[in-house]
């Protein structure tokens, strides 16, 4: 690790589907231990830039690099060629994903959907992986919730649970897309304290959210996406409270 690379480069990343162009040339990075949030109105291509970070959606053109290495594509000889499923596998466990939906499989208690990837994908002794899942889950707030199965939990664990999954794989960096935009209000509260707790420890985080005051006080960088492209970018303080440009001024009268 070369902490004076950032560790997330994006350049000049395109994306379309059909002829709608929904990413358009854009470049961003993200430091070690940096929180950047990416706000924007609903279709700007958030979640689709955020899925290009770890080549669930493959870019049409541009490059993802983690840690300098591209992601999802690798040179043979003088031609970049797609990485094999197992080359990309192993690159995606460094980019933890936290999704609005929390995914978690409902027939495994939280303890056990904690464990399951370190065992069975990176194959880790489960006495080992049951003390870090231990670790995280009281991390998160839910120790003495190990043996619940995620129809017994509320929503704000549920996504505790998934924050405490994602962590398990050790990854340099969590990306997140609206984790708090399914629960209900009372319960946002909770997942954003975990969040801030992970980014005062120093946690590299890509956050799209709508949550301005978190963006406001937890982010190093904000950016805000309007039309595939990256309207504005700056700390959050600067660009919430002396936007530059009139889609990011009427974005902010309509959210803050
Ligand atoms: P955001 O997360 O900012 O709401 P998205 O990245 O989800 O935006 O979507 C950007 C645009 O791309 C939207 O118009 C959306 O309908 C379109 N889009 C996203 N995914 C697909 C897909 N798999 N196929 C076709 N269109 C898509
Ligand atoms: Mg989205």
């Amino acid at each position: 690790m070369n902490s004076a690379m950032p560790l997330l480069n994006v350049e000049r990343l395109s994306k379309s589907f059909g002829t709608h162009r929904v990413l358009n040339s854009i470049d961003m990075s993200v430091k070690h231990g940096d929180v950047t949030c990416i706000v924007g109105p609903s279709g700007s291509g958030k979640s689709t830039l955020l899925r290009c970070l770890n080549y669930l959606e493959v870019p049409d053109s541009g490059v993802v690099f983690l840690d300098g290495d591209p992601v999802g594509i690798r040179w043979h000889g003088d031609t970049l060629r797609q990485m094999s499923f197992n080359e990309l596998a192993a690159q995606r466990q460094r980019m933890g994903m936290v999704f609005q939906s929390f995914n978690l499989f409902p027939h495994k208690t939280a303890l056990e959907n904690v464990i399951e990837a370190p065992i069975i994908v990176q194959r880790r002794k489960k006495a080992e992986a049951v003390d870090e899942a231990m670790a995280l889950l009281d991390k998160v707030g839910l120790g003495d919730r190990a043996q619940y199965f995620p129809k017994q939990l509320s929503g704000g664990q549920q996504q505790r649970v998934a924050i405490a999954r994602s962590l398990a794989m050790r990854p340099a960096v969590m990306l997140f897309d609206e984790p708090t935009s399914a629960l209900d209000p009372e319960l946002v509260g909770e997942v954003l304290a975990v969040m801030r707790q992970l980014a005062e420890e120093g946690m590299t985080m890509v956050v799209v959210t709508h949550e301005m005051s978190f963006a406001r006080e937890v982010a190093d960088h904000l950016i805000f996406m309007d039309g595939g492209v990256i309207v504005e970018a700056g700390p959050p303080k600067e660009v919430l409270s002396n936007p530059q440009h009139a889609r990011t001024k009427s974005f902010l009268a309509r959210v803050l």
